[in-house]
């Protein structure tokens, strides 16, 4: 049962010496319980407070890692029913099925286009992340060969699925040590299934066909001591699982229900034999609380945008998304080639940058950090003004491999430019496109000389 904030609040040490990064105990226990801090963080709470607080301080949603090291998938751990509130803070798995009865051909392309779907998108490469190894045969012998296949070829979080036990500890037998999760514990296998998921430590997937079910279930498994769970709702229709994703989420922040407390999978691979229409699903999903999807297959046209689509839900909305500040070398330019400067938001970057990159102009791209603002937001918060520019250009090393002194500022910045030709000696600022659209042929007729 959790307990409220004053409740925690007489169960610390009451010395408000700040080492939780809070400045009083109170703060400490509201944030408690509110489950935006972790009881870990006060080095003074005695064991039996400790015993009493640690339901009180479990997230409402637990955190389930699936694989090991830094390659892991943590999903689950979210505090909030809307990302503006704060943030979403684990973007969900996406999967790929293989199952022991397609051909082995099959196989192969879904498990080469795992590895090779891959797209940069502002800094960040996305890509999918795990493998679903499902049983249909029941025979674990293929089951083994199955997931030593996916091993092989690289994969390193996986769902391994079946209704047996059995077949569960064959795969098992070569992929232990990856703590994949199991998929999946029902009514009928709960207690061999939560005895093999504790044995092997690895998470274990609930699947009933009732909300009520699932609660009962993870009572079950977590009364023999398993806490890494995952919920499958077992809607197989696209507004069933949305409502049960909801519903999930609310039972487990605002009515504080902690059997219903763990993160979700969807399989969209079983609930159409279209791709096309598994990604429209997929796209309800994410920002609807999933914690794992399962695809049939990779097609860059489907992932693509579901990946962009997880980027941007999973980001945190109060803090822009950031480039590095230092110099770009777009095109291989050379002594003679032009030097523009933009801000650090990472849209800006890379707008401008992909501008720069079609022209074929060989360009120094100098970027400013600006916190993550545009350029006319950064000019008006006085991050983009001539004190903040002149210093950067000087201290960036620009100098040295340039044989001019011209630089090309957004059109955005226009009004900077007397103030920091004044503080830039010796070089000239020339006023840019205010639309990155236009900078290629701005380019185009730029000269050194
Ligand atoms: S570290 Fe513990 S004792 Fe110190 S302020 Fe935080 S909660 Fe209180």
């Amino acid at each position: 049962m959790a307990l409220s904030g004053i409740e925690i609040f007489k169960l610390l040490p009451k010395t408000n010496c700040g080492e939780c990064g809070v400045p009083t105990c109170l703060a400490f226990a509201m944030k408690l319980a509110a489950g935006q801090a972790e009881l870990s963080a006060c080095p003074y709470v005695s064991e039996e407070s400790k015993a009493k607080l640690e339901d009180a301080s479990a997230p409402p949603i637990r955190p389930v890692t699936i694989g090991t090291g830094a390659d892991a998938l943590k999903i689950g751990g979210e505090t909030v029913l809307f990302r503006h509130e704060k943030t979403f803070i684990n973007k969900p798995g996406i999967a790929v099925l293989v199952s022991d009865t397609m051909s082995d051909a099959d196989v192969e392309v879904r498990l080469k286009r795992l590895k090779e779907l891959q797209y940069e998108r502002v800094g960040l490469v996305l890509q999918a992340d795990m493998v679903a190894i499902k049983d249909t045969s029941g025979n674990a012998k293929r089951f083994e060969e199955l997931v030593q296949k996916a091993r092989s070829a690289g994969a390193s979080k996986l769902i391994l699925m079946s209704d047996k036990p059995e077949v569960l500890a064959a795969g098992l037998n070569h992929c232990a040590d990856l703590k994949p999760l199991l998929y999946a514990a029902t009514k009928a296998n709960a207690e061999a299934m939560g005895n093999l998921a504790k044995e092997k430590g690895c998470p274990l997937t609930v699947k009933s066909g009732t909300l009520d079910e699932v609660a009962e279930l993870t009572t079950k498994l977590t009364g023999m001591g398993l806490k890494d769970l995952v919920i499958d709702s077992g809607a197989r229709t696209v507004k069933k699982v949305f409502e049960d994703h909801i519903t999930i989420r609310r039972a487990a922040l605002v009515s504080k229900i902690r059997s219903l407390g763990f993160p979700t999978i969807a399989l969209p691979c079983e609930m159409t034999d279209d791709l096309m229409k598994e990604a429209i699903i997929s796209s309800i999903l994410i920002p609807k609380y999933t914690g794992i999807l399962v695809l049939s297959n990779l097609e860059g046209q489907g992932l693509f945008p579901l990946l962009v689509q997880r980027m941007n839900i999973y980001t945190d909305p109060q803090r822009p998304m950031a480039t590095n500040q230092g110099i770009y070398e777009i095109n291989a330019p050379d002594a003679n080639s032009p030097v523009c400067i933009t801000s650090n938001f990472s849209l800006t970057y890379f707008i401008v940058s992909g501008e720069i990159e079609g022209s074929r102009i060989p360009t120094w791209l100098l970027v400013l950090d600006t916190e993550g603002l545009s350029v006319m937001t950064a000019w008006a918060a006085g991050k983009f003004v001539a004190d903040t520019v002149a210093p950067f250009v000087k201290k960036s090393g620009i100098e040295g491999k340039i044989q001019h002194r011209k630089l090309i500022i957004p059109g955005a910045a226009a009004t900077i430019s007397g103030e920091l030709e004044e503080e830039l000696s010796g070089w000239q600022i020339m006023i840019g496109p205010r639309e990155a659209a236009h900078i290629p042929p701005y380019l185009k007729n730029w000269t050194a000389s």
